[in-house]
Protein backbone atom coordinates (compact mmCIF):
# COMPACT_ATOMS: atom_id res chain seq x y z
CA UNK A 1 0.00 0.00 0.00
CA UNK A 2 1.09 3.60 -0.05
CA UNK A 3 1.15 5.72 2.78
CA UNK A 4 2.65 8.85 3.83
CA UNK A 5 4.16 9.93 1.06
CA UNK A 6 2.59 12.82 -0.68
CA UNK A 7 -0.43 11.81 0.56
CA UNK A 8 -1.26 9.48 -2.10
CA UNK A 9 -2.32 5.87 -2.21
CA UNK A 10 -3.39 3.50 -4.43
CA UNK A 11 -7.09 2.22 -3.48
CA UNK A 12 -6.83 -0.94 -4.56
CA UNK A 13 -10.38 -3.06 -4.87
CA UNK A 14 -11.51 -5.99 -6.88
CA UNK A 15 -9.44 -5.80 -10.59
CA UNK A 16 -13.01 -5.35 -11.52
CA UNK A 17 -13.31 -1.76 -10.13
CA UNK A 18 -10.06 -0.55 -9.08
CA UNK A 19 -10.17 2.86 -7.27
CA UNK A 20 -7.00 5.55 -7.19
CA UNK A 21 -6.58 7.72 -4.72
CA UNK A 22 -3.30 9.55 -6.30
CA UNK A 23 -3.23 13.00 -6.10
CA UNK A 24 -3.02 14.66 -9.78
CA UNK A 25 0.73 15.02 -10.84
CA UNK A 26 0.28 19.02 -10.35
CA UNK A 27 -0.39 18.21 -6.91
CA UNK A 28 2.22 15.74 -6.22
CA UNK A 29 5.09 17.26 -7.80
CA UNK A 30 6.43 20.08 -9.73
CA UNK A 31 6.61 20.14 -13.30
CA UNK A 32 10.05 18.36 -14.27
CA UNK A 33 11.96 16.93 -17.39
CA UNK A 34 13.72 13.68 -17.90
CA UNK A 35 17.15 14.37 -19.12
CA UNK A 36 19.10 11.61 -20.55
CA UNK A 37 18.51 7.98 -21.48
CA UNK A 38 16.79 5.40 -18.94
CA UNK A 39 19.58 3.03 -19.46
CA UNK A 40 21.82 5.49 -18.19
CA UNK A 41 19.79 6.35 -15.67
CA UNK A 42 19.70 2.64 -14.88
CA UNK A 43 23.29 2.10 -14.86
CA UNK A 44 23.40 4.78 -12.26
CA UNK A 45 20.96 3.49 -10.22
CA UNK A 46 22.44 -0.19 -10.25
CA UNK A 47 26.11 1.42 -8.81
CA UNK A 48 23.73 3.44 -6.15
CA UNK A 49 23.08 -0.18 -5.41
CA UNK A 50 25.87 -1.41 -5.28
CA UNK A 51 26.90 1.64 -3.05
CA UNK A 52 24.38 0.82 -0.70
CA UNK A 53 25.67 -2.63 -0.41
CA UNK A 54 23.75 -4.99 -1.93
CA UNK A 55 25.44 -7.83 -4.10
CA UNK A 56 25.85 -7.66 -7.56
CA UNK A 57 24.43 -10.78 -8.43
CA UNK A 58 21.20 -9.84 -6.93
CA UNK A 59 21.73 -6.31 -8.91
CA UNK A 60 22.03 -8.31 -11.96
CA UNK A 61 18.78 -10.85 -11.50
CA UNK A 62 16.17 -7.32 -10.13
CA UNK A 63 17.26 -5.26 -12.78
CA UNK A 64 19.34 -6.73 -15.65
CA UNK A 65 17.46 -5.98 -18.73
CA UNK A 66 14.55 -4.07 -17.18
CA UNK A 67 13.29 -1.44 -19.79
CA UNK A 68 11.06 1.51 -19.59
CA UNK A 69 7.30 1.08 -19.85
CA UNK A 70 5.70 3.45 -21.04
CA UNK A 71 2.67 1.97 -20.29
CA UNK A 72 3.22 2.78 -16.91
CA UNK A 73 3.21 6.26 -17.47
CA UNK A 74 0.05 6.43 -19.19
CA UNK A 75 -1.27 4.75 -16.22
CA UNK A 76 -0.35 7.51 -13.83
CA UNK A 77 -0.93 10.23 -15.60
CA UNK A 78 -4.55 9.20 -16.92
CA UNK A 79 -5.95 7.94 -13.32
CA UNK A 80 -9.48 9.57 -12.12
CA UNK A 81 -10.01 11.42 -8.75
CA UNK A 82 -11.00 9.67 -6.13
CA UNK A 83 -14.13 11.67 -5.28
CA UNK A 84 -17.21 9.29 -3.39
CA UNK A 85 -18.32 10.42 -0.24
CA UNK A 86 -18.29 8.29 2.94
CA UNK A 87 -21.72 6.51 2.99
CA UNK A 88 -21.22 5.56 -1.08
CA UNK A 89 -17.58 4.56 -0.90
CA UNK A 90 -18.45 2.64 2.87
CA UNK A 91 -21.47 0.95 1.50
CA UNK A 92 -19.79 0.01 -1.74
CA UNK A 93 -16.94 -1.60 0.20
CA UNK A 94 -18.30 -3.36 2.86
CA UNK A 95 -21.24 -4.52 1.28
CA UNK A 96 -22.88 -7.45 2.50
CA UNK A 97 -21.23 -10.50 0.57
CA UNK A 98 -17.61 -8.75 2.06
CA UNK A 99 -19.12 -8.42 5.21
CA UNK A 100 -20.02 -11.98 5.35
CA UNK A 101 -17.06 -13.61 3.76
CA UNK A 102 -15.35 -11.53 6.48
CA UNK A 103 -16.85 -13.14 9.62
CA UNK A 104 -16.18 -16.42 7.68
CA UNK A 105 -12.53 -15.47 7.32
CA UNK A 106 -12.33 -15.10 11.02
CA UNK A 107 -13.61 -17.96 12.17
CA UNK A 108 -11.44 -20.23 9.44
CA UNK A 109 -8.53 -18.50 10.56
CA UNK A 110 -8.89 -17.58 13.97
CA UNK A 111 -5.86 -19.65 15.56
CA UNK A 112 -3.41 -17.62 13.36
CA UNK A 113 -4.88 -14.39 13.77
CA UNK A 114 -4.79 -14.62 17.36
CA UNK A 115 -1.40 -15.60 16.96
CA UNK A 116 -0.77 -12.62 14.85
CA UNK A 117 -2.42 -10.36 17.78
CA UNK A 118 -0.17 -12.07 20.14
CA UNK A 119 2.77 -10.76 18.11
CA UNK A 120 1.34 -7.51 16.96
CA UNK A 121 -1.05 -6.26 19.22
CA UNK A 122 -3.37 -5.79 16.10
CA UNK A 123 -7.00 -7.81 16.97
CA UNK A 124 -8.71 -10.32 14.25
CA UNK A 125 -11.04 -7.83 12.96
CA UNK A 126 -8.87 -4.82 11.62
CA UNK A 127 -6.58 -7.46 10.02
CA UNK A 128 -9.18 -9.21 8.48
CA UNK A 129 -11.16 -5.79 7.37
CA UNK A 130 -8.12 -4.47 5.59
CA UNK A 131 -7.25 -8.14 3.63
CA UNK A 132 -10.99 -7.78 2.47
CA UNK A 133 -10.55 -3.95 1.22
CA UNK A 134 -7.42 -4.58 -0.64
CA UNK A 135 -7.84 -7.86 -2.25
CA UNK A 136 -11.36 -9.16 -1.09
CA UNK A 137 -9.17 -11.66 0.98
CA UNK A 138 -7.24 -12.70 -1.70
CA UNK A 139 -9.57 -12.99 -4.34
CA UNK A 140 -7.98 -9.95 -6.77
CA UNK A 141 -4.46 -10.96 -7.02
CA UNK A 142 -2.59 -7.79 -6.78
CA UNK A 143 -1.93 -6.83 -10.59
CA UNK A 144 -0.55 -8.22 -13.82
CA UNK A 145 2.41 -5.54 -13.46
CA UNK A 146 5.74 -6.79 -13.46
CA UNK A 147 6.77 -4.65 -10.26
CA UNK A 148 10.34 -4.02 -10.95
CA UNK A 149 9.77 -2.75 -14.07
CA UNK A 150 6.56 -0.72 -13.46
CA UNK A 151 8.65 1.15 -10.03
CA UNK A 152 12.07 1.23 -12.28
CA UNK A 153 9.92 3.24 -14.69
CA UNK A 154 7.89 5.57 -12.31
CA UNK A 155 11.24 6.22 -10.42
CA UNK A 156 13.22 7.42 -13.63
CA UNK A 157 9.83 9.34 -14.69
CA UNK A 158 11.14 12.30 -12.67
CA UNK A 159 7.77 13.32 -11.04
CA UNK A 160 8.41 11.54 -7.86
CA UNK A 161 11.60 9.82 -8.52
CA UNK A 162 12.99 9.78 -4.79
CA UNK A 163 9.71 7.44 -3.46
CA UNK A 164 9.93 5.24 -6.55
CA UNK A 165 13.55 4.94 -6.66
CA UNK A 166 13.02 3.98 -2.58
CA UNK A 167 10.37 1.17 -3.93
CA UNK A 168 13.03 -0.07 -6.31
CA UNK A 169 15.50 -0.06 -3.58
CA UNK A 170 13.18 -1.89 -1.94
CA UNK A 171 12.62 -4.75 -4.76
CA UNK A 172 16.35 -5.17 -5.28
CA UNK A 173 16.50 -6.36 -1.41
CA UNK A 174 13.72 -8.53 -1.77
CA UNK A 175 15.65 -10.46 -4.30
CA UNK A 176 19.03 -10.28 -2.61
CA UNK A 177 17.13 -11.50 0.81
CA UNK A 178 15.86 -14.10 -1.20
CA UNK A 179 11.51 -13.44 -0.39
CA UNK A 180 10.52 -13.28 -4.15
CA UNK A 181 12.00 -13.98 -7.68
CA UNK A 182 11.65 -10.92 -9.97
CA UNK A 183 9.62 -13.57 -11.93
CA UNK A 184 7.34 -13.45 -8.63
CA UNK A 185 6.86 -9.97 -8.22
CA UNK A 186 3.97 -9.59 -10.65
CA UNK A 187 1.36 -6.50 -8.51
CA UNK A 188 -0.27 -3.53 -8.99
CA UNK A 189 0.90 -0.90 -11.86
CA UNK A 190 2.65 1.26 -9.25
CA UNK A 191 4.50 -1.94 -7.70
CA UNK A 192 1.86 -2.75 -4.85
CA UNK A 193 2.53 -6.60 -3.86
CA UNK A 194 0.23 -9.37 -2.76
CA UNK A 195 -3.48 -9.17 -1.45
CA UNK A 196 -2.58 -6.55 1.40
CA UNK A 197 -0.85 -4.40 -1.46
CA UNK A 198 2.47 -3.66 0.31
CA UNK A 199 4.52 -1.67 -1.31
CA UNK A 200 8.62 -3.20 -1.96
CA UNK A 201 9.87 -1.16 -0.03
CA UNK A 202 7.43 -1.59 3.11
CA UNK A 203 7.69 -5.39 2.27
CA UNK A 204 11.21 -5.21 2.79
CA UNK A 205 10.98 -3.13 5.86
CA UNK A 206 7.81 -4.57 7.81
CA UNK A 207 7.36 -7.57 5.99
CA UNK A 208 7.26 -10.92 8.42
CA UNK A 209 8.21 -14.52 7.83
CA UNK A 210 4.75 -15.86 10.01
CA UNK A 211 4.38 -19.73 8.14
CA UNK A 212 8.12 -19.94 8.91
CA UNK A 213 9.34 -21.15 6.17
CA UNK A 214 12.21 -18.74 6.09
CA UNK A 215 10.98 -16.74 3.76
CA UNK A 216 8.74 -13.24 3.58
CA UNK A 217 6.39 -14.35 0.57
CA UNK A 218 3.26 -12.27 1.13
CA UNK A 219 2.23 -13.18 -2.44
CA UNK A 220 1.04 -16.64 -1.80
CA UNK A 221 1.07 -17.28 1.92
CA UNK A 222 -1.21 -15.70 3.98
CA UNK A 223 0.16 -15.70 6.80
CA UNK A 224 2.78 -13.75 6.22
CA UNK A 225 0.44 -11.32 4.24
CA UNK A 226 -2.00 -11.11 6.98
CA UNK A 227 1.39 -11.03 9.59
CA UNK A 228 2.93 -8.43 7.69
CA UNK A 229 -0.53 -6.28 7.62
CA UNK A 230 -0.60 -6.23 11.40
CA UNK A 231 3.07 -5.49 11.71
CA UNK A 232 2.89 -2.74 9.40
CA UNK A 233 -0.09 -1.13 11.90
CA UNK A 234 2.15 -1.83 14.86
CA UNK A 235 4.98 0.16 13.36
CA UNK A 236 2.65 3.42 12.73
CA UNK A 237 2.02 3.16 16.51
CA UNK A 238 -1.09 0.19 16.79
CA UNK A 239 -1.56 -0.01 20.59
CA UNK A 240 -2.56 -3.31 22.40
CA UNK A 241 -6.02 -3.84 23.39
CA UNK A 242 -7.21 -0.02 22.93
CA UNK A 243 -10.00 1.34 20.51
CA UNK A 244 -9.52 2.74 17.09
CA UNK A 245 -12.95 3.65 16.17
CA UNK A 246 -16.22 4.09 17.57
CA UNK A 247 -19.94 5.30 16.09
CA UNK A 248 -21.25 8.01 18.28
CA UNK A 249 -24.72 10.74 17.90
CA UNK A 250 -23.61 14.21 18.20
CA UNK A 251 -26.56 16.52 18.96
CA UNK A 252 -28.25 19.25 17.25
CA UNK A 253 -25.23 22.16 18.32
CA UNK A 254 -22.09 21.74 19.38
CA UNK A 255 -18.76 23.61 19.01
CA UNK A 256 -18.25 21.87 15.51
CA UNK A 257 -14.59 23.48 14.94
CA UNK A 258 -13.44 21.21 17.39
CA UNK A 259 -14.26 18.28 15.07
CA UNK A 260 -12.14 16.89 13.01
CA UNK A 261 -8.33 15.16 13.54
CA UNK A 262 -6.46 18.01 14.23
CA UNK A 263 -8.24 18.55 17.66
CA UNK A 264 -8.58 15.60 20.37
CA UNK A 265 -10.41 15.55 23.39
CA UNK A 266 -10.88 13.35 26.43
CA UNK A 267 -14.61 11.61 26.32
CA UNK A 268 -15.74 13.40 29.30
CA UNK A 269 -15.32 16.67 26.93
CA UNK A 270 -17.40 15.28 24.12
CA UNK A 271 -20.01 13.72 26.82
CA UNK A 272 -20.29 17.63 27.95
CA UNK A 273 -21.03 18.41 24.45
CA UNK A 274 -23.45 15.68 24.35
CA UNK A 275 -21.80 13.69 22.28
CA UNK A 276 -23.27 9.64 22.84
CA UNK A 277 -22.21 5.77 21.64
CA UNK A 278 -24.59 5.63 19.11
CA UNK A 279 -24.93 1.76 19.99
CA UNK A 280 -23.67 -0.40 23.43
CA UNK A 281 -22.66 0.82 26.15
CA UNK A 282 -22.76 4.94 27.56
CA UNK A 283 -19.62 6.39 26.43
CA UNK A 284 -17.60 7.06 29.45
CA UNK A 285 -17.15 10.32 30.73
CA UNK A 286 -12.74 9.58 31.37
CA UNK A 287 -9.78 11.43 30.13
CA UNK A 288 -9.18 8.91 27.22
CA UNK A 289 -8.41 11.32 24.48
CA UNK A 290 -10.61 10.82 21.02
CA UNK A 291 -10.80 13.29 17.78
CA UNK A 292 -14.66 13.46 16.05
CA UNK A 293 -14.90 12.97 12.76
CA UNK A 294 -17.46 13.72 10.66
CA UNK A 295 -16.58 12.45 6.83
CA UNK A 296 -19.71 14.10 5.72
CA UNK A 297 -20.37 17.20 8.06
CA UNK A 298 -22.54 18.22 11.22
CA UNK A 299 -25.49 16.01 9.77
CA UNK A 300 -24.06 12.86 8.16
CA UNK A 301 -22.05 9.88 9.88
CA UNK A 302 -20.00 10.50 13.33
CA UNK A 303 -17.37 8.51 15.00
CA UNK A 304 -14.89 8.84 17.48
CA UNK A 305 -11.14 8.24 16.59
CA UNK A 306 -9.02 6.82 18.90
CA UNK A 307 -5.47 7.10 18.90
CA UNK A 308 -5.17 4.29 17.36
CA UNK A 309 -6.80 5.77 14.25
CA UNK A 310 -3.68 7.02 13.19
CA UNK A 311 -2.60 3.70 12.18
CA UNK A 312 -5.14 3.91 9.39
CA UNK A 313 -4.50 7.56 8.25
CA UNK A 314 -0.48 6.23 8.15
CA UNK A 315 -1.81 2.81 6.21
CA UNK A 316 -3.85 5.21 3.56
CA UNK A 317 -3.90 9.34 3.73
CA UNK A 318 -6.79 9.35 2.27
CA UNK A 319 -9.66 9.78 5.17
CA UNK A 320 -12.38 8.20 3.32
CA UNK A 321 -10.68 4.98 3.19
CA UNK A 322 -9.24 5.41 6.16
CA UNK A 323 -12.45 5.91 7.94
CA UNK A 324 -13.60 2.90 6.13
CA UNK A 325 -11.10 0.56 6.83
CA UNK A 326 -11.78 1.53 10.37
CA UNK A 327 -15.18 1.44 10.59
CA UNK A 328 -14.83 -2.02 8.42
CA UNK A 329 -12.69 -3.55 11.21
CA UNK A 330 -15.43 -2.60 13.79
CA UNK A 331 -18.39 -4.07 11.64
CA UNK A 332 -16.23 -7.41 11.91
CA UNK A 333 -15.81 -6.51 15.25
CA UNK A 334 -19.49 -6.35 16.41
CA UNK A 335 -20.99 -2.95 15.48
CA UNK A 336 -23.81 -2.67 13.34
CA UNK A 337 -24.01 -0.33 10.13
CA UNK A 338 -23.14 2.87 10.21
CA UNK A 339 -26.06 5.34 10.45
CA UNK A 340 -26.72 7.81 7.78
CA UNK A 341 -26.61 10.74 10.64
CA UNK A 342 -29.12 13.56 11.63
CA UNK A 343 -29.72 14.66 8.32
CA UNK A 344 -29.51 14.04 4.95
CA UNK A 345 -26.02 15.83 3.88
CA UNK A 346 -25.85 16.88 0.04
CA UNK A 347 -23.16 15.44 -1.13
CA UNK A 348 -21.14 17.99 -3.37
CA UNK A 349 -20.29 17.87 -7.03
CA UNK A 350 -17.02 18.34 -8.17
CA UNK A 351 -18.00 21.74 -9.66
CA UNK A 352 -19.28 22.99 -6.81
CA UNK A 353 -16.04 22.16 -4.99
CA UNK A 354 -14.21 24.10 -7.57
CA UNK A 355 -16.41 27.04 -7.15
CA UNK A 356 -15.70 26.80 -3.46
CA UNK A 357 -12.04 26.65 -3.92
CA UNK A 358 -12.08 29.76 -6.27
CA UNK A 359 -14.17 31.66 -3.80
CA UNK A 360 -11.84 30.53 -0.89
CA UNK A 361 -8.66 31.37 -2.93
CA UNK A 362 -10.17 34.61 -3.61
CA UNK A 363 -10.40 35.30 0.01
CA UNK A 364 -6.97 34.09 0.65
CA UNK A 365 -8.03 31.03 3.06
CA UNK A 366 -6.72 28.62 0.08
CA UNK A 367 -3.74 28.49 -1.78
CA UNK A 368 -3.20 26.52 -5.05
CA UNK A 369 -5.74 25.72 -7.75
CA UNK A 370 -9.06 24.86 -7.42
CA UNK A 371 -9.17 21.28 -8.51
CA UNK A 372 -12.59 19.51 -7.50
CA UNK A 373 -10.96 17.66 -4.66
CA UNK A 374 -12.05 17.63 -1.23
CA UNK A 375 -8.85 17.37 0.01
CA UNK A 376 -6.24 17.45 3.65
CA UNK A 377 -6.06 21.47 2.39
CA UNK A 378 -9.23 22.36 1.23
CA UNK A 379 -11.47 20.87 4.60
CA UNK A 380 -9.32 23.52 6.80
CA UNK A 381 -9.69 25.88 4.76
CA UNK A 382 -13.67 25.30 4.29
CA UNK A 383 -13.75 25.15 7.80
CA UNK A 384 -12.16 28.84 8.07
CA UNK A 385 -14.77 30.33 5.80
CA UNK A 386 -17.44 28.43 7.80
CA UNK A 387 -16.56 30.22 11.00
CA UNK A 388 -16.44 33.92 8.88
CA UNK A 389 -19.66 33.75 7.39
CA UNK A 390 -21.58 31.99 10.90
CA UNK A 391 -22.11 28.18 9.94
CA UNK A 392 -21.21 24.98 11.83
CA UNK A 393 -18.07 24.99 11.54
CA UNK A 394 -17.64 21.06 9.98
CA UNK A 395 -15.72 21.61 7.30
CA UNK A 396 -18.27 20.00 4.89
CA UNK A 397 -19.24 22.25 2.15
CA UNK A 398 -22.60 23.41 1.15
CA UNK A 399 -24.19 24.90 -1.32
CA UNK A 400 -25.21 27.43 2.01
CA UNK A 401 -21.48 28.46 2.36
CA UNK A 402 -20.86 29.14 -1.52
CA UNK A 403 -23.97 31.38 -1.53
CA UNK A 404 -23.18 33.37 1.88
CA UNK A 405 -19.32 33.49 0.74
CA UNK A 406 -20.34 35.17 -2.86
CA UNK A 407 -22.94 37.02 -1.16
CA UNK A 408 -19.85 38.98 0.48
CA UNK A 409 -17.58 39.86 -1.42
CA1 LIG B 1 7.05 -17.40 4.87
Amino acid sequence: MWQRILGMRILAAVASAMILALPGLAEAAPRCRNNGSFEVWLAAFKQEAAAQGISRQAIAAALDGVTFDPAIIRRDSGQGVFQQSFLQFASRMTAIGRYQNGLQQLKANAPLLSRIEQRTGVPPPVVVALWGLESDYGTYKGGIYNVIRSVATLAYDCRRSAFFRDQLMGAVRLVERGDLKPAEMIGNWAGELGPTQFTPADYFKHGIDFDGDGRVDMIHSVPDALASAANLLKSFGWQKGQPWLQEVRVPAQMPWEQSGLDNQHPRSQWVKWGVAARHGAPLPADDVKASLILPMGHLGPAFLAYANFRAYTEWNAAIVYATTAAYFGTRLAGAPPVSPGNGQPVVPTTEQIKELQRLLIARKLLTGEADGRLGATTRPAVKQAQQKVGLPADAYPTQELIERLKAGR
